[in-house]
């Protein structure tokens, strides 16, 4: 695809000198890739990191606090943080405590624990609903939810948000395309059901788009991110998430409110911090100090009516919960990640952290004369080649320029940080330094330097 923002030839040719820099500096990271096409799809353990920037995929030998250790002997800093999982660090001191003193004390056992009961009252406190589920992942928390959502209300249809990524999750990839139509998300692969059979898409911060989706009454829940994270960023505007809420419970539809990713607005994730109250909350990636574990929290309300489908339904399987959710380990290193990690300091940090990248990214933007935007919530910040921010998922997915942004993020490798791929985003942790975000400003500055010379 052509670069929308910059001469195309230029990006080429930028994207061609820091692929052979990158070549190269990892020697070693050439040869790996070679052995792993043997016994790995596109010589890779999960293939999404094969779509990585570099040409080659970056061996990890280790990560620890806001640091990648490469198999060629470099030091990155990290501002990917394993696309949210490691938000807090990689490895904090505490989550390494809890595994030294609880790694032989049992992993899994299909057996509550009182450890679960710590938890609970950890996530209310935190989080303000009293009833909770776990799962593995955002991915299943979602799936779950969405089940139960049908089943409580015994409607057949969603509501999602054009751009959304609830993780894998089949009724929801579902996009408008560029006539406004809805259509599957083409990029899937093996679907054979027609998933805009029961989902609506709608764009974000259109309540009118909302209110006809919602109009025959057939809506089991809308299922939103309170802040578009995942097709670069689209922020609410005043007023739409107290509608969503106000429309949703006119129509009888649940809000289920996905906070896998602005848990980096706050200890109480975007909900909390804003007053807003969904009927379900989805919790994800981080809460298990980087290793699987999510969490679903309800109403009283909701966790009723969900005892009582459950009580009334044929006994047997109900298509929600896997074997290793709330095992023993998994919870305690939640419990130490809200009791001891995800503190009021730690977030007033990482916002400074944040800050300091937001503004310094936006100098260096102005500087080189690109009319991109920086948005930042909290922790995380997202960079937009665009002019303005984007409205709703459409314009945001316009800002993409797919022949840019991996050779900016692989120049910025070359120089010593990593963004997260797939879009420009980056967190602040715990662990950043002023001076880590100090040499992310200048390795920006630096790759838009070469960038105009190349
Ligand atoms: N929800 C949101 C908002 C996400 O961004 C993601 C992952 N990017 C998920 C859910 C799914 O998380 P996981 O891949 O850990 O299941």
């Amino acid at each position: 695809m052509r670069s929308t923002t910059l001469p195309a030839e230029r990006v080429a040719r930028f994207h061609a000198i820091e692929t052979a820099r990158f070549l190269a500096d990892h020697p070693r990271c050439v040869a790996l890739h070679q052995q792993a096409q043997r016994h790995f799809l596109f010589g890779v353990p999960l293939h999404w990191m094969a779509d990585a920037p570099s040409p080659v995929p970056l061996y990890v030998d280790k990560a620890q606090g806001a640091r990648l250790f490469d198999v060629d002997g470099h030091a990155i800093i990290d501002f990917c943080l394993g696309d949210t999982g490691a938000m807090f660090g990689h490895s904090p001191a505490a989550i390494a405590r809890t595994l030294a003193e609880h790694g032989a004390d049992g992993a899994t056992t299909m057996l509550p624990s009182t450890v679960a009961l710590d938890v609970a009252n950890l996530l209310e406190q935190r989080f303000g609903l009293p009833m909770w589920q776990f799962t593995a992942t955002a991915s299943d928390a979602n799936r779950f939810v969405l089940r139960w959502a049908r089943a409580i209300t015994g409607r057949k249809h969603i509501v999602v948000f054009n751009g959304c990524y609830h993780g894998t999750v089949d009724d929801v990839f579902v996009d408008l395309d560029t006539q406004g139509r809805t259509h599957t998300r083409p990029s899937l692969l093996g679907q054979v059901v027609d998933l805009t059979t029961y989902t609506r898409v709608v764009e974000f911060n259109d309540l009118d788009g909302l209110r006809a989706a919602l109009a025959a009454g057939d809506v089991a829940c809308v299922l939103t991110e309170p802040v578009l994270t995942n097709i670069g960023m689209v922020l609410p505007e005043p007023g739409f998430l107290d509608a969503v809420r106000q429309l949703t419970q006119e129509h009888g539809a649940l809000l289920v409110m996905d906070e896998t990713h602005t848990l980096s607005c706050g200890p109480g994730g975007y909900c909390r911090a804003s007053g807003l109250q969904p009927d379900v909350l989805i919790l994800g990636k981080p809460m298990a100090g980087g290793t699987p574990g999510a969490a679903y929290g309800f109403t009283p309300e909701v966790g009723a009516r969900m005892q009582a489908v459950k009580a009334a339904a044929a006994p047997g399987h109900s298509g929600i919960g896997t074997t290793l959710s709330a095992g023993l380990l998994t919870l305690r290193l939640m419990r130490t990640m809200l009791a001891e990690v995800m503190t009021d300091a730690a977030y007033a940090h990482m916002f400074a952290i944040a800050e300091q990248v937001a503004c310094g990214l936006e100098r260096v933007i102005e500087g080189h004369g690109l009319r991109w935007t920086v948005t930042r919530i909290g922790a995380r910040c997202e960079v937009q080649f665009a002019a303005q921010r984007p409205r709703n998922g459409s314009e945001a997915r316009a800002a993409f320029d797919d022949a840019l942004e991996p050779a900016l993020q692989l120049a910025l490798i070359n120089r010593g940080v990593l963004l997260t791929p797939f879009h420009n985003m980056l967190l602040a942790s715990p662990a950043h330094t002023e001076t880590d975000a100090a040499v992310l400003i200048a390795a920006f500055d630096d790759a838009l330097t070469a960038l105009a010379a190349a």
